[in-house]
């Protein structure tokens, strides 16, 4: 395990490793001297933002900048009393008010990208795992900023212009189908029949559209906290998330998990039979984890 982590680029005290520092968040500035984590110091970083070495986005398509971020989500490697290399630190194991300030601080790093003339659109992408596509065991997620939209943001967009009743339409397909897992008013979590694989969960805020740039704290706070939420019910396994956000479309995020996913026919909605059980159970334990995590 020290082996790891000497190795490791984005483990403390490697920061000259990576590019520049953008931005950093101490322990201290998230947690209150009482809800401090008992192995760590108050001035070490908990959180730290630079460049990805490798851009996703050519530069050359954003004005010669390089637009693809990383932020690290904690500065330890490992689990607390963590026995072997697998047990990584993950998402959904991290203290709700540290993924609330780490969403905040994507959203800072999404306006550094969007100060950029060029970038047209931004999105938070998250890989855990290696089947996921996670090549870095360290706990991070990504910025990207493109100077066209992203196919995926595009085609809810154009959708949307056409039919604006659509999200809330698919939330009373997704309720009257047993879908929905948690809803706090115009917030959603759901199971979503249209994900790219058969086991996404979204997270939709309904009552707040256009970018994350330029939403009130407290919005981003409530999606932060739904988002962990369903992070913690997948645990330590694979799984991506990309949060979507822009003008003409609300604010949502989509869930995959790439682990324990069925497959359907022919790309059809041909769904298991006993999936609304399934996704009815995923609410019971939800509701059992709730007064844990608040
Ligand atoms: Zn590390
Ligand atoms: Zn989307």
């Amino acid at each position: 395990m020290a082996r790891e982590q000497t190795r490791c680029v984005f483990c403390a005290g490697h920061e000259q490793q990576t590019t520049p520092e953008l931005l950093r968040v101490t322990y201290g500035q998230i947690f209150p001297p009482a809800e401090m984590p008992a192995d760590i110091a108050p001035a070490d970083w908990a959180l730290r933002a630079f460049h990805n070495v490798i851009p996703r986005i050519p530069e050359a398509c954003t004005g010669g900048r390089n637009e693809s971020y990383v932020v690290v989500e904690d500065a330890r490697h490992y689990q607390h009393n963590a026995r072997s290399v697998q047990d990584l630190q993950y998402s959904g194991a991290l203290p709700t008010t540290q993924f609330v300030a780490l969403l905040m601080t994507n959203v800072r790093v999404m306006a550094m990208a969007y100060a950029n003339d060029t970038v047209q659109s931004v999105l938070i992408r998250k890989n855990q795992g290696p089947e996921s596509g996670g090549s870095q065991p360290h706990i991070h997620n990504q910025v990207i900023a493109s100077n066209t939209l992203f196919p995926d943001v595009e085609a809810e967009m154009q959708v949307t212009a056409r039919e604006p009743e659509i999200w809330v339409t698919c939330v009373d397909l997704f309720r009257q189908e047993g879908w929905i897992i948690q809803e706090e008013g115009e917030l959603v979590t759901c199971w979503s029949p249209f994900g790219k694989f058969p086991r996404c969960f979204d997270v939709i805020d309904l009552a707040h559209w256009g970018p994350m740039t330029e939403m009130a704290n407290d919005t981003i706070e409530r999606f932060a906290r739904a988002l962990h939420q369903v992070l913690v019910l997948f645990g330590p396994y694979a799984l991506d998330y990309e949060v979507h956000q822009g003008t003409g479309i609300p604010l949502h995020v989509h869930v995959n998990s790439r682990t324990f996913t069925y497959s359907n026919i022919g790309g059809t909605l041909n769904l298991p039979h006993d999936l609304t059980a399934k996704v009815q159970a995923i609410r019971r334990r939800l509701q059992d984890l709730a007064p844990r995590l608040l």
